[in-house]
């Protein structure tokens, strides 16, 4: 699964301008995205949606006519979060009783009727069913229909095809090509509120590829719950990867999130020979003891796992190699986290995502016994332990590499002023002294020095 990472993000209007100009009454868009970028690109999706409907984005909830909060659920302090932000947007319901404010995303499916009856939304959609949402906002602004309506269907063949995304700013196209999940990992809310696996077909994909190009976008990112299990028709995720990386105009493609049962020979072959596929896998290895491995149901063992990993290594030079790891799952004991600690120190990654077990309603590690809970102390003294592993053998890695040219694609200014910030092809990122008309070029760096997880560097020529 992508990282559970959980960031607020409110991205400007088209245009970015703050000054408020008059809008077609009704028709006033905000939106506000939570969790992965998996939900970022659902924004974009239901902005394209109801875009034909004449919907404008704005970038404050007070200009707005429809408000819809797009939610994650893949931890609880991500839906306090946004249960929070649904307290404080009442006001604008008092303010102006036609506003139509909905919750949709995962933690709206996951509560969908739980969020209604609190009375605090007036619609709840869930992943699979924005189709719906622009027919469901207009009834909702006629009254033709009660306020407090779901959208919970999950579908095993909604993928979104023919839907124009209005694409967020930024230097990367991420392109969804998969919805949904197949597997069932015991900790994982995923499946139940994406559904299952749904793929979208190649043409469409290289289509939507074509048009980043067009918008001026060099490097896409392929996005999946398990991007590397795609398959269409006679296309696998090798080929479908290899053409993305041959579209005219494109100089780097990325993919997120491989599961490691399908890193496969073919796709390796094909990061090693395409020269637009960046030297970078994150491989979620979740645990590095066998037991709590088939606890979690993760269909493969820690052998397995480190032979993928020497496969990868032995197929693509100089692959930066990334992961996600849980710990204090459910009877884990001291030596099965010790096991971990022994994978990461065997494999030495790059950088790594790293959380304590939260349970999540619904999923069947939840139904474990009690007594296999580790208590809160323990638990975090076991995630502190692993974070300062990780953070050791990150800097020693990233230390090795001060004195290397990189070629970075400029993403963002950086705090300190006059610093932008760029991406190295291995996903490093490096500050260095330049004007913000560099975002989105290429720009050759030499790495000065490391704060351990960055790199400072120095423009070359
Ligand atoms: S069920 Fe497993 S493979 Fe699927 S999204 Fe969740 S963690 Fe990833």
């Amino acid at each position: 699964m992508t990282s559970g990472t959980v960031q607020l993000r409110r991205r400007p209007a088209s245009g970015g301008s703050s000054v408020r100009r008059p809008r077609p009454l009704g028709r006033r868009l905000y939106i506000e995205t939570y969790g992965c970028q998996m939900n970022i690109n659902d924004t974009e999706l239901m902005e394209g949606m109801l875009a034909e409907r004449g919907f404008l984005r704005v970038e404050d909830a007070a200009d707005a006519d429809v408000i819809l909060i797009n939610t994650c659920a893949i931890r609880e302090h991500a839906e306090q979060r946004v249960r929070g932000r649904i307290g404080q947007l009442q006001r604008y319901r008092r303010d102006n009783p036609h506003l139509v404010l909905g919750v949709t995303g995962c933690m709206a499916q996951r509560l969908g009727p739980r969020l209604v009856a609190s009375r605090d939304v007036d619609l709840v959609a869930g992943p699979d069913a924005y189709r719906g949402l622009g027919d469901l906002i207009d009834d909702l602004q006629a009254n033709a229909i009660e306020r407090g309506q779901t959208l919970l269907e999950l579908d095993t063949a909604e993928n979104y095809e023919g839907v124009e995304a209005v694409r967020a700013a930024g230097v990367s196209a991420w392109i969804t090509v998969q919805r949904g999940c197949d597997h069932r990992c015991t900790f994982c809310i995923v499946p139940y509120v994406r559904g299952p696996e749904k793929n979208r077909e190649p043409q469409a994909i290289l289509a939507e590829t074509r048009r980043a190009v067009e918008r001026g976008f060099t490097e896409v990112v392929l996005l999946g719950q398990t991007v590397n299990s795609y398959r269409s028709g006679e296309w696998d995720f090798p080929r479908l990867l290899e053409a993305v990386a041959r579209v005219d105009g494109i100089r780097r493609v990325r993919f997120t999130s491989p599961h490691p049962n399908d890193v496969s020979e073919a796709l390796l072959d094909v990061m090693a020979r395409e020269p637009a596929v960046c030297r970078q896998l994150h491989l979620p290895v979740q645990s590095g003891a066998d037991r709590v491995l088939k606890r979690m149901v993760r269909r493969y063992t820690a052998a397995e796992f480190l032979g993928k990993v020497d496969l990868a290594r032995g197929i693509v030079p100089d692959l930066a190699l990334s992961t996600d790891a849980i710990v204090a799952f459910p009877g884990e004991t001291e030596e099965e986290f010790e096991a971990t600690l022994e994978l990461m120190r065997r494999v030495r990654f790059d950088d790594a995502y790293l959380y304590r077990y939260s349970p999540r309603e619904g999923t069947p590690a939840t139904r474990l016994p009690e007594e296999d809970f580790l208590p809160d102390p323990e638990a975090s003294a076991r995630l502190e332990r692993l974070i300062v592993l990780q953070r050791d053998i990150q800097r020693e890695i990233n230390e090795t590499e001060v004195g290397r040219t990189c070629e970075v694609l400029v993403e963002r200014s950086a705090r300190s002023e006059g610093d932008v910030l760029g991406r190295t092809e291995r996903n490093k990122m490096v500050a260095f002294a330049g004007d913000a008309d560099l975002i989105g070029s290429y720009v050759d760096v030499r790495l000065t020095g490391t704060t351990g997880v960055t790199f400072m560097g120095v423009r070359c020529g």
